[in-house]
């Protein structure tokens, strides 16, 4: 499907050998799951992607012991259009962009270093980067990392906060005479992700937008949680690029994009199969894994909790499992009951609050004991 035909025509983007917007039928793409020092792994699981008809394939990195095995990397997947997520160091972008075609950076990740440099100068820094080495941008915003000016200019209302902090980073892109760049607006929940996107394409209708719902979690509900979202968008015309996130085993990678060509196919044809009332009871979010993933229980340990919070299907309670301790502190704050897996243990929190380590093997016991003590409280609220 392209993206004209339902009404919209963005610029074009080039990101490598693949064109994204303008009329351009919509790229699936999907991002490596394995550690990117493990060149084997990346090189493989790239192919992977590729072959399941990704048109881009993320790669993430945040350290300058990655940066040889990139350059590995690229010399290993000629045929493939690479993307790099700076995650949290923005700085080693020049060092890795002659390697990849294009760089995703987050704007919610530019205050934590050179803090003496203004954000302006930042992203001037990045686009000279992206110039030099002819790449594409894509300014990544984030619900679950929102630049903290952001946060305090719109108390309360996370959602202007995220369409004003991408907005304000296309102004810079704008005042820097930079087009080739794309837009994201992700959250874990797909009616947000649906409001940020439509509200931002209206601001931005010039501007082509990678569609995706953040930690959408296990299939089938990730799946459901992302058809909710992408379905609405992509009729509307709205989303030159999707990537579906699921949290699947190594060897499953590849679903992500076979489901991603599914929904697009399926939209083209005018076949919807959103449930409207999902997201009524239990929700189980969980992060697709990256190569920050520290203990490859991590996806096992997903699936032990879906399987174990079965019985509190009816009840409208949130768990979320992340897969790092980088991210999953500040992404298991909403949620009402959090896990976010270490090398060893398990952190186990109630919202924001830490309740304490748990090795793999007694975290889930904890788990239970903790919902069934929400689903008392919950029982006793409503009586
Ligand atoms: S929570 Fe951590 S492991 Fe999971 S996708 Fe995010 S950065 Fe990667």
């Amino acid at each position: 499907m392209d993206q004209a035909s339902a009404g919209r025509r963005t610029r074009t983007v080039q990101i490598g050998a693949v064109t994204v917007g303008g009329g351009s039928p919509v790229v699936v793409q999907s991002m490596c799951a394995t550690r990117t020092v493990d060149v084997d792994q990346t090189v493989a699981q790239a192919h992977q992607l590729a072959r399941a008809g990704a048109g881009i394939v993320r790669i993430a990195m945040d350290s300058e012991k990655e940066i040889p095995a990139i350059k590995e990397i690229r010399a290993q997947t000629k045929g493939v259009t690479l993307s790099v997520d700076l995650q949290e160091n923005y700085r080693i972008a020049d060092r890795v962009a002659p390697h990849v075609d294009k760089i995703r950076y987050n704007p919610g990740h530019l205050h934590h270093i050179e803090k003496s440099k203004s954000i302006e100068q930042k992203v001037r820094w990045l686009v000279d980067v992206a110039r030099d080495h002819n790449l594409a941008i894509r300014i990544g915003v984030n619900c679950g990392s929102v630049a903290p000016a952001f946060l305090d200019k719109y108390p309360g209302d996370q959602l202007k906060a995220i369409v004003e902090s991408a907005a304000y980073h296309c102004d810079l892109m704008d005042d820097l005479g930079f087009t080739r760049f794309v837009v994201s607006l992700k959250d874990s929940d797909p009616l947000k992700v649906v409001e940020a996107n439509r509200r931002f394409a209206e601001r931005r209708p010039d501007v082509p937008i990678h569609l995706g719902v953040t930690e959408a979690g296990l299939p089938p509900e990730g799946i459901i949680k992302t058809r909710i979202a992408f379905e609405k968008l992509l009729a509307q015309g709205v989303g030159e690029t999707i990537r579906v996130s699921l949290t699947l085993p190594n060897e499953r990678k590849h679903e992500e994009v076979v489901v991603g060509h599914q929904i697009v196919e399926d939209v083209r044809a005018g076949k919807f199969i959103s449930v409207p009332e999902f997201g009524q009871g239990l929700n189980i979010i969980s992060c697709p894994s990256c190569s920050r993933v520290e203990n490859e229980k991590f996806v096992e340990m997903a699936q032990q909790v879906k399987e174990l919070a079965r019985y509190a299907a009816k009840h409208r309670i949130t768990i979320a499992v992340m897969g790092c301790r980088v991210n999953g502190p500040g992404e298991t704050d909403d949620a009402d009951l959090g896990l976010w897996c270490g090398p060893t243990t398990v952190n186990l929190k109630k919202k924001d609050k830490r309740i304490g380590f748990f090795s793999y093997d007694d975290v889930l016991g904890r788990l239970k004991t903790e919902l069934d003590r929400l689903i008392a409280e919950q029982s006793a609220a409503s009586n």
